[in-house]
């Protein structure tokens, strides 16, 4: 998707235009391989993690930001949030192999803090750019940030959750991210609700 007008931070204006040229999710890898837009991030990290992209995947899961685990292997959701993630995925009936994930953030903020809404408007360039290259018919947002990132600020979670919006020429699914599943543990309301919501996802685009 190419940018909306000219927006009001030049960095996040930058990575807009570098992604507008991008043909290829590799070239988009690449190029936000070497960002520097938010230079504390920068300086930090050890990866950008761009992003799991297979071929046609089913659809993309959208996530908050990297942790410490994803900055050092430079791929996504692959601590205790990804392996949580990846079984409720197997419990309705989709391997992870076949959706694409990233994060609304390709950067680790320190301490696992959350973005700021600068960062995650620098990086959104990328992540648009990824999702029109990648051009499936549904998103999943998980959590907060992914959430904001979708449809704004003061959109809350449990008001939108559990049905499918029509988004931007295509489906969105909002749904809790997978580390409040992990807070509120086994019989907490998240888990229950990101299963459903996963399931939701898969039905919508594999129906029986
Ligand atoms: S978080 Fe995104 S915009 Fe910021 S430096 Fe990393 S890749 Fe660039």
């Amino acid at each position: 998707m190419p940018p909306r007008g000219r927006l009001a931070d030049p960095a996040a204006q930058l990575v807009a235009e570098r992604a507008a040229v991008c043909f290829s999710l590799d070239a988009v890898g690449e190029q936000a391989r070497g960002c520097i837009a938010c230079p504390d991030l920068a300086a930090e990290r050890t990866s950008v993690v761009v992003g799991d992209f297979p071929e046609r995947p089913r659809f993309v899961l959208v996530g908050e930001a990297p942790g410490a685990h994803e900055d050092a292997a430079g791929r996504p959701f692959i601590g205790k949030a990804g392996q949580l993630l990846d079984e409720v995925l197997a419990g309705v009936g989709v391997d992870r192999d076949t959706v694409a994930v990233a994060n609304v953030l390709k950067c680790r903020p320190p301490a696992n803090r959350q973005p700021t809404r600068a960062e995650a408007r620098r990086c959104q360039g990328w992540l648009e750019r990824q999702l029109a290259l990648v051009d499936t018919p549904l998103v999943v947002t998980l959590g907060g940030t992914a959430l904001a990132w979708a449809l704004g600020h003061g959109v809350r979670l449990s008001d939108v959750r559990g049905r499918v919006h029509e988004w931007r020429d295509r489906l969105l699914v909002p749904t809790f991210h997978p580390s409040a599943a992990i807070r509120f543990g086994p019989k907490g309301g998240p888990l229950a609700a990101l299963r459903a919501d996963l399931a939701l996802a898969a039905a919508t685009t594999c129906p029986s």
